[in-house]
């Protein structure tokens, strides 16, 4: 499910993290966007390494030190943000929908009682 995003609305790249004013072009997906930037780094990885399915594991902790596994920390916290917004936004409109926390707990795999103390904001 992706578009083309229609306007600036505090979006960022989840890749590099650069906000959608600063790049030519973002992608948006469900919780995570894409600059053309990375998608072009991207299609070049891919190009130039094409692994077998048991490689396809990400990140390679083994390649990286703790500095730059640190690093790359707040990157990942900021992915999870976005997702997690994402999230949010997907409840509210099934809860504007008029669909009740035990079919969106239910499709979450959670209780009832879990998914209104997650995405109520009551408490
Ligand atoms: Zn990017």
């Amino acid at each position: 499910m992706l578009a083309e995003t229609m306007d600036g609305g505090g979006r960022a790249c989840s890749f590099c993290v650069k906000p959608e004013a600063e790049v030519a072009k973002l992608v948006t997906g469900p919780g995570v966007n894409i600059c053309t930037e990375c998608v072009d780094l991207a299609a070049s990885i891919v190009a130039a390494y094409r692994p077998g399915p048991t490689e396809l594991r990400m990140p390679m902790w083994g390649e990286l030190s703790d500095a730059e596994m640190l690093e790359r920390l707040p990157r990942v916290a900021a992915v999870a943000d976005q997702v997690e917004a994402d999230l949010r936004m997907w409840v509210t409109e099934l809860r504007r929908r008029g669909v009740t926390w035990a079919r969106i707990g239910q499709a979450l795999g959670i209780t009832r009682q879990s998914a209104w103390e997650r995405f109520s904001g009551e408490e």
